[in-house]
């Protein structure tokens, strides 16, 4: 399929088509910051970022109120992850959307997140607004990946998680809460008891959170 058609099929299963279709699409092209001639290109013919623009083209053409991102930069060359960030970013304000971003990269979060949730074993350990978690996480595993985020500095050593055993099966999770055998602050009561969430707009779930 052309870059055009690609774009243009979720229209097409809506039963859209024509001349207003073809012009929504190369605007579309535009917009994403794909070069207009590409909009006659196969995808073997783009480069890894022009690839994420089209797929990103291709999820706004329906003119959604909600985008989920998985991951939108990972398979991208750093230099070509700062101009897909941006676009995100800069779309999420042009067009109001609200955008679910699934990520490990907490560089990549903390750029176009408002509100974070940090999950572990599948359930939400921690939420809040962005800065406050980036600048005083109060679950002891929300520390552990901040502290393990690489220092961008030639030389830098891979740093210390502090996290003691290996990640346990999510099909036999832990009692109590599900972190404790990895937790440096586990007591015999995390083992015990799943902690209830407290905070309001910072919500956490730990017996013994980070002040
Ligand atoms: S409840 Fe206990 S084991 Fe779980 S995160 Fe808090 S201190 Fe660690």
């Amino acid at each position: 399929m052309t870059v055009e058609a690609i774009i243009a099929a979720p229209m097409r299963v809506r039963g859209e088509g024509g001349r207003a279709l073809q012009s929504r699409v190369r605007e579309l092209a535009g917009e994403v910051g794909l070069p207009r001639h590409l909009v006659e290109a196969y995808p073997s013919q783009l480069s890894g970022g022009q690839r994420q623009r089209v797929a990103i083209a291709r999820a706004l053409i329906g003119e959604p109120e909600i985008l989920i991102c998985d991951e939108p930069t990972s398979a991208l060359d750093v230099s070509v992850q700062s101009q897909i960030l941006n676009l995100l970013h800069n779309l999420k304000r042009q067009l109001n959307l609200t955008m679910i971003l699934i990520s490990h990269n907490l560089a990549v979060v903390h750029h176009l997140a408002d509100e974070v949730a940090v999950m572990y074993l599948g359930q939400i350990v921690e939420r809040g607004p962005s800065r406050e978690i980036f600048e005083r996480a109060r679950h002891p595993y929300s520390e552990a990946l901040l502290k393990a985020v690489l220092p961008p500095r030639a030389g830098a050593r891979l740093p210390e998680m502090g996290l003691e055993a290996e990640f346990p099966s999510p099909l036999n999770p832990p009692s109590g809460c599900t972190f404790h055998p990895r937790c440096p602050k586990a007591e015999a009561l995390c083992a015990r008891q799943m902690p209830d969430k407290s905070g309001t707009a910072h919500i956490y779930r730990c017996h013994f959170p980070n002040n």
